[in-house]
């Protein structure tokens, strides 16, 4: 029987059962395709990421002697439609059959069911083998409960997959060492240089630019540096248990002006793509902290594996809950439009210049300059979150819809109304202040609530609560601070709103 197999360019797990014997009736098809390069704005380094991992991926297969078709984006054969591409390599080989495994996208998922469905050949969809849950197991798991709160979740997953657990209790006694992972970085301990690979992406930027793809951001063609190869992502995850493991934990918090990456691990794109499975990712740092290599304190290990065990597959899992509903949603009723510094990092706010700065420079910003940063202050700003999530999932090296639609609409601006998140991630700029160097040297005092030199987020943050205060009222999470809120004087609160709107009026002056 002849079979035609599809891989999406974020399926490059090689450890998957269809490899594992070499089948000449088997035919791999991959490709570059425009539906997938055009869909949203992507930075220019996130496209280039990709293709040369899916390149690197059936190099790797081929050479272990699977069949593979390949349509390189300017391949004048390549059809450029996924329901096109499907078909004729059906026809090309005359395949009685044709499988692919389960996308973690909905679009993608609804249009292959449909290609499926429309298709006079057997089919079959397989799993990827990636993740620690199916992709029901969290809907099955809340059934019932009335909140879904991600510690539950977490703990379950912790005792299901026995990570850290004695007799059912957690080692050290903690569940969750969050507590301790709060520090600013102030210069020690010395951060080691993070690891690269450098190569040149001449060949790949022209193909962009001569097909005319539009991009954001910035690359150097010469020194693109990215691990995208299976062999790159381990050896980063090995620096990473090495080298930045031993403070994960204490500096996870932090920001700072001169420190892209500071402890983090970068793994987001060699997991999402499925070049690196998240067991393999928490079966290293298990090894790293048991085998006693390096002397690490538990509140580091717990709080990697719970972004990985715990977040990750939670938003996963929240993403095939909600689905499709969740991509509309927007409880706060916000509808502005974004600054147009998104797009240049051309502001006064030192805090919003250094991370999406650096976001346009290299695709990457870490998980609190994207939720307390740049998140904040477009929820501040009553940006709607269509907006918010179309940037986000542009600019990101790792962004693909099902991790960054729920972090971003869900987590970061509270548009589900608190399926994600029990209260939103606001905060003035004293919480920006006290996790990094970013507010000595900004044009605004971080300080002060109104006049020219204060701090845009002083006055935005208590207008988001006056204005959103009806939303809040049964959240008890809100309670102090809307308490704090009701305490204001009139007078005060008026001219702090003053302050707020023409900021929101005027974004791009400030
Ligand atoms: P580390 O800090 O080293 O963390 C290790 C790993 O934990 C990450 O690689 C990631 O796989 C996982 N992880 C950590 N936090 C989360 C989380 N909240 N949700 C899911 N996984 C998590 N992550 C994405 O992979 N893609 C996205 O598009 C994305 N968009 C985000 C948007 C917003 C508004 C926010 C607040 C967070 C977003 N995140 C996203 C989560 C997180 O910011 C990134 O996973 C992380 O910054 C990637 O860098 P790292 O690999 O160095 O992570
Ligand atoms: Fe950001 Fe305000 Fe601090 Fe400036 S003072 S860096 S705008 S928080």
């Amino acid at each position: 029987m002849k079979i035609v197999r599809l891989i999406l360019g974020d399926q490059l797990n090689q450890n998957h059962s269809w490899f594992s014997t070499v089948n000449n009736d088997i035919t791999y098809v991959m490709a570059e395709m425009r539906q997938e390069t055009d869909y949203v704005k992507h930075h220019v380094q996130k496209v280039v990421a990709f293709f040369l991992a899916m390149r690197n991926f059936k190099e790797d297969l081929s050479t272990k002697g699977h069949r593979f078709i390949y349509y390189k984006l300017n391949d004048k054969k390549n059809p450029q439609k996924l329901e096109q591409i499907i078909l004729k390599t059906i026809q090309g080989i005359n395949a009685d059959k044709f499988e692919y495994q389960l996308p973690d996208e909905f679009r993608l998922d609804q249009q292959l069911e449909q290609i499926c469905s429309s298709l006079n050949i057997a089919t079959g969809s397989h799993d990827t083998e990636h993740f620690y849950t199916t992709r029901f197991e969290l809907k099955d798991f809340y059934k019932g409960k009335k909140q879904m709160v991600m510690e539950s979740f977490y703990r379950m997953m912790r005792k299901k997959h026995d990570i850290m657990v004695q007799n059912s209790q957690p080692e050290g006694g903690k569940w969750n060492y969050d507590q301790s992972n709060r520090n600013k970085w102030k210069g020690q301990p010395p951060i080691p240089k993070e690891k690269e690979f450098v190569k040149n992406v001449d060949e790949i930027i022209k193909l962009l630019k001569n097909a005319n793809v539009q991009t954001i951001g910035e690359i150097d063609s010469e020194s693109f540096a990215w691990p995208v190869t299976r062999e790159e992502c381990l050896t980063t995850l090995d620096y990473f248990c090495n080298q930045l493991l031993p403070h994960f934990g204490d500096y996870q918090d932090a920001m700072h002006t001169d420190k892209k990456f500071l402890f983090h691990s970068r793994l987001s794109f060699a997991m999402n793509a499925k070049i690196l499975s998240p067991k393999e990712v928490i079966d290293a740092v298990l090894n790293q902290f048991y085998d006693k290599i390096t002397d690490i304190n538990i509140s580091q290990v717990e709080g990697f594996i719970r972004q990985i065990l715990g977040w990750r597959e939670y938003m996963r899992g929240i993403y095939w809950k909600e689905m499709p509903e969740y991509k509309k949603l927007n409880t706060l009723n916000n509808t502005n439009k974004l600054p147009d510094f998104f797009w240049t990092g051309n502001t006064k706010m030192n805090c919003l210049k250094k991370a999406i700065g650096q976001s346009l420079d290299a695709s990457y910003a870490h998980h609190i300059q994207r939720l307390m940063v740049i998140g904040n202050f477009a929820l501040l700003t009553q940006i709607d979150p269509d907006e918010v999530d179309n940037w986000y999932l542009g600019v990101y090296i790792d962004a693909i819809e099902w991790v960054e639609i729920t972090n971003t609409r869900g987590m970061s601006q509270f548009a589900d109304g608190g399926i994600v998140a029990t209260k939103p991630y606001v905060s003035s700029a004293n919480y920006i202040n006290k996790m990094s160097n970013y507010c000595g040297n900004c044009h605004y005092s971080h300080t002060k609530k109104i006049g020219d030199k204060a701090c845009p987020f002083n006055s935005l943050y208590w207008n988001f609560l006056s204005e959103k205060r009806e939303h809040f009222k049964e959240n008890q999470r809100m309670n102090m601070m809307m308490a704090l809120l009701n305490k204001m004087e009139s007078n005060k609160l008026a001219e702090i709103q003053e302050r707020a709107t023409f900021i929101i009026n005027n974004l791009d002056e400030f």
